[in-house]
């Protein structure tokens, strides 16, 4: 068998890319690594450490040993730092609040897109963040850049956490969106020769629909697998 496919999602949050990427890789057998996860993650450790959030270098040092470990079976995705389980943690308001900053620090960059090229390894995986086709992960087979309203965004956002105010969330996201595209090394950008979807007007099962025939229309392209039908 050869090498297997490589999805690279990228997006700002609320543009409906975690689930899409979840429900694709299910559906072709491929693994699934949510990288905003990985930097919640290392942002929940920063955090604990009672680091000086204005000092990047104590960022840096802060951030350069917790072990963040992603699980990538897309039915049940999970994430540790130091082998203890985040997932609940890491969707905090104090998270939210303070994870494009840790994430523009170029060290805690850099240890993460060495632990996330050592996931891909070769292949079989959907990846989505903010960089993943720009610098993770360039060779790609399948790029995409998913968008929608702002409004839209903020109530997809607002229904996931299950609660919450709709205005602060959108003003919430559009700060980020604002960090995220405007720090120094990696920032958010939409791939070249990715896919635009701007999804505002469609259902989940439909923005699927069509990144699943992007995938097959690729690999047909290309021979490669999509999956070993396992995932791990
Ligand atoms: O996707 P999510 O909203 O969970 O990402 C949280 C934050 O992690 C983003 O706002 C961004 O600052 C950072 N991030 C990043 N690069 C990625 C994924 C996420 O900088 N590839």
């Amino acid at each position: 068998m050869g090498s297997t496919v490589v999805v690279a999602m990228d997006g700002p949050s609320g543009s409906g890319k975690s689930s899409t990427s979840r429900e694709v890789a299910s559906r072709l057998g491929l693994r699934y690594l949510d990288t905003g996860a990985q930097f919640r993650a290392l942002t929940a450790a920063v955090l604990d450490a009672g680091t000086d959030l204005q000092d990047p270098g104590a960022i840096a040092a802060a951030a350069a040993t917790p072990r963040v470990e992603s699980g990538t079976d897309p039915s049940a995705p999970t994430i540790t730092v130091d082998g203890v389980d985040v997932a609940e943690r890491i969707r905090t308001q104090e998270v939210t609040d303070h994870v494009s900053a840790v994430a523009a620090v170029p060290q805690v960059r850099q240890r993460l897109l060495d632990l996330q090229r050592e996931i891909i390894g070769t292949g079989g995986i959907v990846v989505e963040g903010r960089d993943i086709g720009s610098v993770v992960a360039p060779d790609a087979d399948v790029k995409l850049y998913l968008t929608a309203d702002p409004a839209a965004r903020a109530q997809r956002r607002t229904a996931e956490n299950g609660a919450g105010d709709v205005d602060a969330t959108r003003a919430d996201l559009l700060r980020r969106d604002a960090v995220d595209s405007g720090r120094t090394t990696a920032p958010a950008v939409a791939p070249d020769g990715a896919v635009h979807l701007d999804t505002t007007s469609y259902t989940l099962d439909e923005v699927v629909e069509q990144v699943v025939a992007l995938v097959r229309r690729a690999t047909d392209q290309t021979g490669r697998t999509t999956g070993a039908g396992s995932a791990s």
